[in-house]
């Protein structure tokens, strides 16, 4: 037992470029890795998630990266704090390595599971890996935290410039010969109570020409011009610092909207009410309409408006959208239709493989006008005119689409201006009485 160490890994399914693992392989004579499939999550997601079967099968690559050194992660199903319950007593050499995750659910468990390690004399190091600066370090000169985007996104370029190593990448792989022996049999998808989903691939794919070519090619939903990387940001298959040191050399557009990530992150730690409330508490006394059968509609897409049901039935059947469409059919849902952007972040949070709970309720705080640094009330996107600049020629909507333009496509749910005006007449009520 003498310097043992865990590393716990989490969103960060990779064996290069690890930070707590190299940490753990430098200072521990015994390091063993180890991956908790937590009930407490599992339990509230439908039997046939894509997520859970991007996770297995990312575990199987990276088992079948280590086998050939003897080696593996030891997969369990188990809460943290039984698994952590469950080791023996230690010295005060042992350790268990992690890296931060910002969400509520999250802090509190850590916290939990700290208490547990602490009466067990383990000692629990949680290393910053998934933003290059943590909620404390990007803030105003009076140390409040910045609820504007702009701002925020140039001190943390000049931080970045002042401290440049955080770019480099932890030597973790050269290390692995050293991880302690031994094959460890891994829970199948089944025995976990899930069944297998067709899902994106869990290597992350080669993304610099995408890249190179971001500042051009990122508004067009028909074409694929964004890198589809969200997913591998959000279990850390990919080294978010060599991403971010490739789009800091070649494309700025890029790299704002990895600030834009980084950004919604620290806003979800100081502020997590924004998880059940509008960050603009003025916004929670909009008498949402939350027409049932309306909502069915825009979740199915047969609002008759062809850009969003493109959309809503790309998500559908692949589990991604693009960001362009996101940000028309969430405003669609709140604006047009006025439901309550809590059922279409909910919806989002369901079908989204590369779901993110500081960047989805970011997008749709920020699409409903009541988040940080959202978009005004009275910007109510026309679906028409975002359709015409942004797929001209009807490819994206064509191919989701098929039946447009036939006698099979539905009417528009509801006619665009009266939604306008509706919208404007609801929102302004709303916030001037109250205000
Ligand atoms: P790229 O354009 O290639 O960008 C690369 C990466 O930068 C993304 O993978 C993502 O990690 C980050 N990024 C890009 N744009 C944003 C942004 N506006 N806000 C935060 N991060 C960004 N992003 C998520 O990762 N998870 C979500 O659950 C999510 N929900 C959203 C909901 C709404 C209503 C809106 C408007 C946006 C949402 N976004 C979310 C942001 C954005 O739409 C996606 O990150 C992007 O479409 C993912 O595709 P990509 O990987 O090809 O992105």
């Amino acid at each position: 037992m003498e310097k043992k160490a865990w590393v716990w890994l989490r969103r960060d399914l990779r064996l290069h470029d690890h930070r707590a693992l190299a940490e753990a392989l430098q200072h521990h004579s015994y390091v063993e890795l180890v991956f908790l499939f937590d009930p407490h999550i599992l339990d509230s997601l439908p039997r046939r998630d894509a997520r859970v079967t991007f996770l297995q099968q990312r575990l199987q690559v990276l088992n079948a990266e280590l086998e050939p050194l003897g080696k593996s992660i030891r997969v369990v199903h188990q809460t943290p704090l039984e698994f952590f319950s469950s080791l023996p007593v230690g010295n005060g050499t042992q350790a268990v390595y992690t890296h931060r995750d910002y969400e509520p659910y999250a802090l509190e468990r850590d916290a939990a599971v700290e208490e547990i390690l602490k009466a067990k004399n383990i000692l629990f190091h949680r290393l910053r890996d998934h933003v290059l600066f943590e909620e404390n370090e990007i803030v105003k000169d009076d140390g409040k935290p910045y609820v504007v985007y702009t701002p925020y996104s140039k001190r943390w370029k000049q931080a970045l410039a002042e401290a440049p190593e955080r770019l480099v990448p932890a030597d973790s792989s050269a290390l692995l010969p050293q991880l302690q022996d031994g094959i460890h049999p891994m829970p199948s998808l089944q025995e976990l109570g899930f069944e297998p989903v067709e899902t994106a691939s869990v290597t992350p794919p080669e993304v610099r020409s995408i890249i190179d070519h971001y500042h051009e090619t990122r508004d067009s939903p028909a074409i694929h011009g964004t890198t589809q990387l969200g997913v591998h940001l959000r279990f850390g298959t990919l080294s978010y610092r060599k991403l971010a040191t490739y789009a800091r050399q070649h494309n700025e557009k890029f790299l704002n909207e990895l600030i834009w990530r980084e950004f919604y992150q620290q806003i979800l730690w100081h502020y997590p009410k924004v998880v059940s409330e509008s960050f603009k508490p003025a916004y929670d006394r909009i008498p949402w309409r939350n027409n049932r059968d309306e909502f069915k509609a825009w979740c199915e897409g047969r609002t008759g408006y062809p850009i969003v049901d493109a959309g809503m039935r790309q998500l559908n059947a692949t589990g991604w959208m693009h960001n362009r469409v996101r940000m028309v059919v969430a405003s669609f849902l709140t604006k047009h239709l006025l439901i309550d952007w809590r059922w279409g972040e909910a919806y989002f949070a369901e079908k989204l493989l590369d779901f993110d709970l500081a960047s989805n309720n970011g997008g749709w705080q920020w699409a409903a006008g009541c988040g940080v640094d959202a978009a005004p009330y009275f910007r109510v996107f026309n679906p028409a005119l975002q359709q015409a600049k942004f797929d001209p020629q009807h490819t994206y909507i064509k191919q989701w689409v098929p039946e447009w333009g036939t006698p099979k496509y539905p009417a528009p749910i509801v006619e665009h201006s009266l939604a306008r005006e509706r919208c404007l007449a609801t929102y302004k009520l709303a916030l001037n009485e109250n205000a």
